[in-house]
């Protein structure tokens, strides 16, 4: 059963599970969200959280962390990177030791399975990029210093690491971008702009390119945490 009113430290109102059809700040973990959320009615406070943060679970594991328990901190630090997308941890957190986690970034699947024109494809989510990233071509983010998490079809041909397409998300929030109706097609209310001016599909054939731009929204809504199995065909 899902909690469907809470009262969060965070906020002095109570806080309404809604959906949101845009994608919105989360005002704990400053990422970005989609869909099932925690959101105040009151429309001047425009505050939302994930519901994984609206919920948090005080402590958390990890399939890539063996034997590790994450803690669910409300702080972020400074400086601190999350493990799988590589910016800052700004707000809720889990921490171990050393390591650091968006809490959307812990809650991403591990696989994500999509249908395109009768073509079946499975993304899985890796600990590193077994090959080059599409976006920022490269098998690691942040100049080499850290690999980062990156989801790869089985055909080994789509390969896009969790920080670039958040940083995509990121960018086509700023600009509005997600409220837009354009060519990348619209999915449940959410737009989704596709990458041909990043040069990601540079030296691609032409009819290669829906089917990246379709595994690329894939990405791009589970980093957005959207719940995915639900809505493709
Ligand atoms: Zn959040
Ligand atoms: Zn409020
Ligand atoms: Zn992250
Ligand atoms: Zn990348």
């Amino acid at each position: 059963m899902k909690i469907t009113e809470i009262n969060h430290f965070s906020h002095h109102h109570k806080l309404k599970l809604s959906y949101s059809g845009t994608p919105y700040q989360c005002d704990g973990c400053k990422e970005l969200g989609f869909g099932s959320c925690y959101q105040c009615n009151n429309e001047k406070c425009d505050f939302h959280l994930h519901e994984n943060c609206g919920v948090a679970k005080p402590i958390a594991t990890h399939s890539f962390f063996k034997n590790i328990n994450f803690k669910y901190e409300k702080k972020g630090k400074q400086g601190k990177t999350c493990k799988a997308c590589g910016k800052d941890v700004q707000g809720f957190m889990y921490k171990s030791k050393e390591t650091y986690l968006h809490p959307s970034c812990l809650e991403l699947p591990s696989t994500l399975n999509g249908n395109f024109n009768g073509r079946s494809l499975r993304l899985n989510l890796k600990v590193k990029a077994p090959t080059k990233c599409l976006i920022c071509q490269n098998k690691e983010i942040s100049k080499g210093k850290l690999k980062g998490w990156a989801y790869i079809s089985s055909c080994g041909k789509h390969c896009y690491h969790v920080g670039c397409v958040n940083n995509l998300n990121f960018e086509n929030w700023k600009m509005g971008y997600f409220n837009q109706s354009q060519s990348g097609g619209v999915t449940n209310g959410l737009v989704f702009i596709n990458e041909e001016n990043r040069g990601s599909s540079s030296g691609r054939k032409e009819n290669e390119r829906p089917l990246m731009r379709y595994a690329l929204n894939l990405i791009v809504q589970a980093v957005l945490g959207a719940v995915v199995s639900s809505w493709i065909s």
